[in-house]
């Protein structure tokens, strides 16, 4: 029997299996894709993430990728406004962070399970039974859920995911090649009447990731995410007839999610990074917030697996984990309004949802 199974292998997943590996407590990750992703989505890595990896001996692979200082530069109605110099963490797409602690998951002797996700629980005194969508079954003392914002597993405990989701998208997203755009810096044009498009050099890539405001279509419905529909968003922002937006590879959009479960730890079985909550992406907390969830849990069931396993152990997570969530969901909602207001002034752009 397997001590822990991870279902999920994004940043939470994999620091939860990196942290209780090298206490030489068993893991298995399933995985439900057939293979990585190479999406930016998340894209900073705080101070404390990085303390957290750095102990995990997985930090220096991300600082030889990653980028300490970026320049926020601002445009408004297509005209240069100002630039504002930040740095407070850890510029790094998401994928990147990944690809680190599979390496090192690697070498502490585990490697993801691909192609098939968890598809049926049932726990007992002893541990937790659990069915792939292919079949396989596997038995653990421990399941953790890093199964994402949509987790199948939450659904299936029927744990509340209580909040609100704003009906109408918020942004477009995508990676994109701006070939002639200075990488030198985080471009952010803003425009009085209609939003605005930012993108930003992601380190190690020859891609920008792009985040802009949809595009309404004839009858006011927002369009799918496309390369062409990107072009045309950049060309109405930023009036730089010369770049031409090239090889999306990750297209994807984005409406503010609130929302939070009502507990973390259902028996045998726990709920950590997006699966236990989703909030607001000013600010950068999603990924960072998932990752001290997976430490906490790291800490939890390995003093479960190692000494008495009571529930004011087991429980210790939840004490510790619910409370913080509630704060990041407040302080993130509060963050993205501040932006919102902010980058109706000239000048002003995301780093009005930092500290
Ligand atoms: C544009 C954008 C910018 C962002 N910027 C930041 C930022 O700067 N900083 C930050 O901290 N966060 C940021 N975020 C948020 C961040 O991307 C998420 O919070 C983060 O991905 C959560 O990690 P996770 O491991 O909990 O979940 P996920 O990354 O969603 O991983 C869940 C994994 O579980 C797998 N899975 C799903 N169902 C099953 C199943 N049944 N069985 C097995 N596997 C399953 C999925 O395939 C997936 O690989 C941003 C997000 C976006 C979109």
């Amino acid at each position: 029997m397997t001590d822990v199974l991870i279902a999920g292998s994004g940043p939470t997943g994999l620091t939860l299996a990196c942290d209780l590996a090298r206490r030489g407590i068993g893991v298995r990750v399933v995985e439900g894709r057939r293979a990585p992703h190479r999406a930016s989505r998340g894209k900073g890595l705080n101070p404390a993430s990085l303390e957290t990896f750095e102990a995990l001996g997985a930090a220096g692979r991300m600082t030889a990728v990653g980028r300490r200082e970026i320049v926020l530069r601002k445009y408004f109605d297509g005209a240069y406004i100002s630039d504002t110099a930040v740095a407070d963490g850890l510029l790094i797409g998401q994928w990147q962070v990944e690809e680190a602690l599979r390496e090192r998951l690697a070498e502490l002797g585990v490697r993801v399970e691909y192609g098939a996700g968890l598809a049926s629980l049932a726990q007992d005194a002893g541990g937790v039974g659990v069915e792939l969508s292919d079949g396989t079954v596997i038995r653990a003392r421990y399941l953790a859920a890093c199964d994402g914002g949509r987790s199948t597993i939450r659904r299936l405990l029927a744990i509340p995911f209580e909040g609100y989701t704003e009906p109408e998208q918020a942004m477009v997203l995508g990676d994109v090649r701006a070939p002639g755009l200075s990488r030198d810096f985080w471009h952010q044009w803003y425009t009085s009447d209609s939003g605005g498009i930012l993108l930003c050099p992601m380190p190690g890539t020859d891609t920008f990731q792009l985040q802009a405001s949809p595009e309404p279509d004839g009858r006011g419905e927002f369009l799918p995410p496309s390369e062409e529909g990107f072009q045309r968003l950049f060309d109405r922002h930023a009036r730089m007839p010369g770049i031409r937006l090239s090889g999306a590879g990750w297209l994807s959009f984005w409406r503010v999610n609130v929302r939070m479960a009502d507990r973390m730890r259902e028996g045998r079985v726990f709920l950590a990074g997006d699966a236990a909550h989703v909030h607001p992406i000013a600010g950068g907390l999603g990924m960072n917030t998932g990752v001290q969830d997976a430490a906490a849990l790291a800490r939890t069931l390995a003093a479960a697996l190692t000494g008495p396993a009571g529930d004011e152990v087991l429980d210790g997570y939840e004490a510790e984990r619910l409370p913080a969530a509630a704060a990041v969901l407040a302080d993130t909602a509060q963050r993205y309004e501040r932006v919102r207001a902010a980058v109706r002034t000239p000048g002003r752009g995301t780093e009005a949802g930092r500290r």
